[in-house]
């Protein structure tokens, strides 16, 4: 180890700045986080740093640097671009036994700022010792995505109540009663922003009865892609002892849930069973074990998830629940597909249909064929000819512009673009399987003639 990563205490600490510019001005904001007491020495200062004088957030010396000027600091930081003043700040620190930072210089350092993910009081510093900082900020930012954003609020809900505990648990109690409160449903609930209801689950967990307090996370697993997955849906999925998942989600999401959670299968009917209530029973059931149930479903939970559906059962068994929202179909597919869902000339609206209940009275197709607006269909596929002839009758024109995505955002993606006229024989020569979005509106269009536009300006 050739650093000892150390963490100071700098409140209120004569801490000495070097320089004006662009870096100094960087070191100045974290230092200032810290609490310490900022001097900086330099000629100039730039906008912002000026500005911090003046309303006395630090003290300016407008002087080139001078061994005097280190009397009486803790730390001192050289972010000058001149390397003769870094030297010389380097040595008058060290000859006076004062800890340097020369920055981006480690030779001229006696300490080096690590690269941070801050969830105060939760802190995490990387370094690589000045080997190749931007390794060790590649690496600060895998760990930025792994912990959740209020990770501080939990230190915190459990430094509150740290005394409680332990006037009311043994020594040998104590510890596995914290990993409980971490790992379990008290935790969740705080990093979910639910402070009343972890602060509830808290007191029953003290008071010993909190065994077998389950609860479901209700996960959008997008479209496919597993990099669209949100960070708390991986978050919550390396926490889950089960996972319930359908016929839209996809292997490569599901390898991202914990290795030895259980996986259980849904999408099938099972026995005399409809589906949903057998879904609804198991939800119900694993969640009364104690279990931790990530509900794991395709796009979005509540965009034609029958999300709905499920937290009424759950709300109804009194089992708490966290809602995760998932990128849902139409989004990820416009996106792959490069078609903006809305655009300023071109569509002022987006509306989300479901495309196999053609009968139901309140799609208002009239409105749906008009121009200037988007519409996409979900499971439509099967009822292509169908949806096309409403569009139709209801007075969209023949060369309205149509794309259909199929399995979007995954490596087979398809994009199969046409008009109201030409898609049900484009859809049938491709053979077109479900998962496919029907796409209506002129953003269908839009790149082509984007394209044809660009290749105009080049021949001319
Ligand atoms: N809750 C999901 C939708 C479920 S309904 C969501 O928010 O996306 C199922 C329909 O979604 C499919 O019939 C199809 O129309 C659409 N769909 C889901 N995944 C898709 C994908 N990867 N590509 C295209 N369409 C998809």
């Amino acid at each position: 180890m050739d650093y000892l990563p150390l963490f100071v205490q700098l409140r209120s600490q004569p801490v000495v700045v070097v320089g004006g510019g662009r870096i100094a001005l960087r070191k100045v904001e974290l230092l200032r986080k810290s609490g310490a007491r900022i001097t900086v020495v330099s000629p100039e200062l730039r906008e912002e740093l000026d500005q911090l004088a003046r309303s006395g957030e630090l003290r300016y010396v407008a002087e080139r640097f001078a061994p005097a000027h280190l009397d009486g600091a803790t730390l001192v930081v050289a972010a000058t671009n001149d390397q003769a003043v870094n030297e010389a700040v380097s040595e008058s620190a060290r000859s006076r036994k004062i800890w340097v930072n020369v920055v981006d210089n480690p030779a001229l350092s006696t300490f080096i700022f690590p690269a941070i993910v801050d969830r105060s009081p939760i802190i995490v510093a990387t370094s690589s010792g000045g080997e190749s900082p931007v390794l060790a900020r590649r690496v600060r930012e895998q760990i930025e995505a792994l912990l959740p954003e209020k990770l501080g609020a939990l230190a915190r809900f459990m430094g509150e109540r740290r005394k409680t505990v332990q006037s009311t648990l043994g020594a040998l109690a104590r510890r596995p009663f914290w990993e409980r409160i971490v790992g379990g449903i008290v935790g969740t609930r705080v990093l979910a922003g639910d402070e009343a209801g972890a602060s509830r689950a808290f007191e029953s967990e003290l008071r010993g009865s909190g065994h077998g307090l389950g609860e479901v996370y209700l996960i959008g697993a997008g479209p496919g892609d597993p990099d669209l997955l949100t960070l708390r849906a991986m978050q919550l999925l390396q926490q889950a002892d089960v996972v319930l998942y359908d016929r839209l989600v996809p292997q490569a999401v599901l390898e991202r849930s914990r290795r030895d959670a259980e996986r259980i299968y849904v999408g099938k009917s099972s026995g005399d069973h409809t589906v949903q209530d057998r879904i609804n029973e198991l939800l119900v059931h694993h969640a009364r074990q104690g279990q931790r149930v990530a509900r794991l479903k395709g796009g979005d939970p509540f965009v034609f998830g029958r999300g709905g559906e499920e937290i009424e059962v759950l709300a109804r068994h009194g089992i708490p629940y966290i809602n995760v929202p998932g990128i849902t179909a139409a989004l990820g597919a416009a996106s792959y597909a490069g078609i903006p869902l809305t655009h300023r000339h071109l569509a002022q609206s987006v509306t989300f249909v479901a495309g196999h209940v053609l009968e139901d009275e309140s799609l208002d197709w009239r409105s749906l064929a008009g121009e200037r607006r988007t519409v996409v269909f979900y499971m439509g596929v099967s009822h292509l000819d169908q949806i096309v002839t409403r569009l139709r009758q209801w007075g969209a024109q023949a060369a309205h512009p149509v794309a259909i995505v199929e399995r979007a955002t995954l490596p087979e993606q398809r994009v199969l673009r046409g008009t109201l006229e030409s898609i049900v024989n484009i859809a049938r020569e491709a053979a077109v399987q479900a998962p496919a979005l029907l796409i209506v509106g002129d953003v269908t269009a839009f790149l082509a003639v984007e394209d044809r536009k660009m290749s105009h300006g080049a021949l001319a």
